[in-house]
């Protein structure tokens, strides 16, 4: 791995006895960082002093001693906030710094678990937030619910020295990325990796390897990246895809400077997959 992933490094402290002392109201909100998002998931960003009683707000953590605090705030879009602006988060990272783009991120996934849980799932009372919003307890039965992550592989498969690009017809015009999807339930990593390359383009994979992970809070994904390989080159294209193929690196040089393949955004996991692979076996980086 030759970078560091959007999201990726927090540099938070989780420690659990400090969410209890945040639920418990013991530090004042006036000394924390504060970030605002919306109920929508999208981040405040420019001259910010609002002065509004958020609908849920979220002790994170706290970095160099100071608590992290994410604001969720839900108003009309034309409210009065002075020059500031709601931002969908991935275009607010390439302005945000790593570490505010990472604490948006996390604000966001954090949000959208107690959005989908502000009722217990086995009873189907109310349930209260505890420990700054790091659980909710149903006090008619006692359930505690901790947020949930869903992770998802994503596969870079090799075939000597060509890699598998596939597109879903959903996507942008020429946009090709790795294989991706879901990890089911009873299912490890590994066999995740090699269902979802057989599903989606009919490739046996012989060997993966861990590559490295990113949190994708879209909304509550953790994408695990791998590198795997096979032995046979025949494709036979799933449901999922509209197409997909083999590419060299010089037939990928070629393609994207020609604008004939669009890869995924740079600041993805998948994107940093292909990069990887790409200046692995050339030497260079990957054009743009
Ligand atoms: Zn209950």
């Amino acid at each position: 791995m030759t970078r560091s992933h959007l999201f990726a490094s927090l540099p938070i402290d989780r420690d659990e006895a400090w969410r209890e002392r945040a639920g418990a109201g013991e530090f004042p909100i006036a000394s924390a960082k504060r970030m605002y998002i919306s109920s929508a998931g999208e981040v405040l960003l420019g001259d910010i002093d609002i002065d509004i009683e958020p609908t849920l707000r979220l002790w994170l953590g706290s970095i160099d001693a100071q608590p992290v605090v994410v604001d969720v705030i839900d108003l009309a879009r034309d409210a009065a906030l002075g020059d500031a602006t709601w931002v969908d988060l991935r275009l607010a990272a390439r302005s945000l710094d790593e570490r505010d783009a990472g604490i948006a991120a996390y604000g966001r996934a954090l949000m959208h678990w107690h959005e989908k849980h502000r009722f217990c799932g086995v009873c189907g009372a109310p349930t209260d937030i505890l420990a700054g919003g790091h659980r909710r307890h149903c006090a008619a039965c006692g359930t505690l619910q901790f947020p949930r992550i869903d992770p998802a592989i994503i596969t870079l498969v090799e075939y000597e020295g060509r890699c598998l690009l596939g597109r879903q017809s959903s996507w942008p015009d020429k946009r090709y990325s790795v294989l991706a999807g879901f990890v089911e339930p009873g299912e490890s990593l590994e066999d995740a990796v090699r269902r979802e390359v057989f599903e989606e383009a009919g490739v046996r994979v012989d060997a993966c390897s861990y590559h490295s992970s990113q949190p994708w809070p879209f909304p509550s994904s953790l994408m695990l990246g791998f590198t795997a390989t096979t032995s046979s080159a025949e494709l036979r294209i799933g449901e999922e895809l509209q197409h997909a193929l083999w590419v060299s690196p010089e037939e990928l040089d070629v393609a994207v400077r020609a604008g004939e393949i669009k890869l995924p955004p740079r600041v993805s996991l998948s994107n940093a997959l292909i990069a990887d692979w790409f200046e692995a076996r050339t030497g260079h980086p990957l054009p743009t």
